[in-house]
């Protein structure tokens, strides 16, 4: 199994007419209607310019429901075969990660995380409904924000919560937050009321970069128990809108705020490193070394990822920019051992997913 990283560019906000745009979406010759390529100039040597490739580049024009039936819906079927999935948006602040995960409120705008549970449902109701053998699917929902390398329940109120945040426990490969809240949840109108409600729970505060900018990991997961006959398979997907990846020298953060950096640069810093160290097939990942990383578990279980980069198109965000494409370019080639979810009671077999990787390279033009 492999990480599939893709890319998204932003539109030019209005305030941002009169600025460059920098970045570049270009198609290749094997399939001149998606742009697979981006580029953009070395910011040391301007004459260089930097070509990254991906195996999908959505441009200002890709509307989120272009995004969705392409990256997104086609992980529903793997999850309904047992295998986790993963989903994140990875990108400084203001280069559209909660526009890509949550979206706007009208139908158009709506973000991949609502459009993912309407999928599910979607398909719930058919899988209950074609089964010959009598078929149940539960959805239940938990949501939690990593804040300083501390764990906090989204689904619990503000002062309601432990300064403490929540505790890890090992659980196999993977750590599970002890005492996190899970709810039941039958429709997207449930989904929709859980879901707004604990958005306003979220840390955010002001940095010079954005008036509200998220400084905090968000992680949703959905979890999906189908039970068949006398077996039982769990398998969950989880939604990451990562907090920015921005550089905090740049943003000329107070004290408070370098503490926070550091800590959310610690865990994305050690994500890259994972990601690094599956590419290199390296036998130790060090996952350990962050919360985030020891939760999600990317690469080492049997999940599924797409990551999406999130870029903005103009030259303020030049050296993020870059930093960004720097990043996925870590994650070029990573195979990801293929493990079934474990049925509670033993089953009939089922097809492996086939989910295509891709590489990644930078490769410098002049
Ligand atoms: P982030 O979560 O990465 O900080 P946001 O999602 O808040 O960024 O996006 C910053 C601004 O850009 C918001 O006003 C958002 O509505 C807008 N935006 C981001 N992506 C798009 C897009 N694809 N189309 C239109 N507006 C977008
Ligand atoms: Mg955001």
């Amino acid at each position: 199994m492999a990480i599939r990283v893709i890319a998204r560019i932003r539109p030019q906000h209005e305030k941002e007419l009169d600025k460059e745009i920098i970045v570049s979406a270009i198609g290749n010759s094997s399939d001149s209607i998606h742009p697979t390529e981006i580029t953009l100039p070395n910011p040391r040597n301007e004459k260089e310019i930097f070509t990254f490739q991906f195996s999908s580049v959505y441009d200002h024009s890709a509307t989120q429901q272009q995004l969705f039936d392409n990256e997104v819906a086609p992980t529903i079927k793997h999850l309904f075969g047992g295998f986790d999935v993963t989903i994140f948006a990875y990108g400084s602040t203001g280069t559209g990660k909660t526009h890509t995960m949550r979206g706007g409120k009208s139908l158009a705008e709506r973000g991949m995380i609502p459009r993912l549970l309407s999928g599910i449902f979607r398909r719930a109701r058919k899988v209950t409904k074609e089964s010959v053998v009598e078929t149940r699917v539960k959805i239940s929902l938990h949501y939690f924000e990593i804040y300083n390398e501390k764990v906090f329940d989204l689904f619990e109120a503000p002062e309601k919560r432990s300064l403490a945040g929540l505790p890890l426990r090992d659980n196999g490969n993977k750590a599970v937050v002890v005492g996190l809240t899970e709810r039941p949840c039958e429709s997207l109108k449930d989904f929709e009321h859980l879901y707004d409600q604990a958005n306003l729970n979220r840390s955010t505060s002001a940095t010079k970069l954005n008036a509200v900018s998220s400084r905090s990991h968000a992680i949703l997961g959905i979890k999906l128990e189908m039970k068949t006959g006398d077996q039982t398979r769990i398998s969950t997907a989880s939604a990451i809108d990562l907090a920015g990846s921005e550089d905090n020298r740049r943003t000329e953060n107070q004290k408070e705020r370098m503490v926070e950096s550091a800590s959310i640069n610690k865990s994305l810093f050690t994500l890259a490193k994972c990601v690094e160290a599956i590419g290199r097939q390296d036998v130790r990942i060090p996952y350990r070394e962050s919360k985030m990383t020891r939760i999600l578990n990317i690469g080492q279980n049997n999940s599924l990822t797409v990551m999406i980069l999130n870029l903005a198109p103009v030259r303020t965000y030049h050296q993020d920019t870059l930093s960004s494409l720097n990043f996925a370019n870590r994650t070029k080639k990573i195979e990801v051992r293929e493990i079934e979810n474990e049925p509670v009671f033993k089953g009939c077999s089922r097809a492996v997913p086939t989910f295509t990787g891709l590489s990644i390279q930078r490769q410098p033009l002049r």
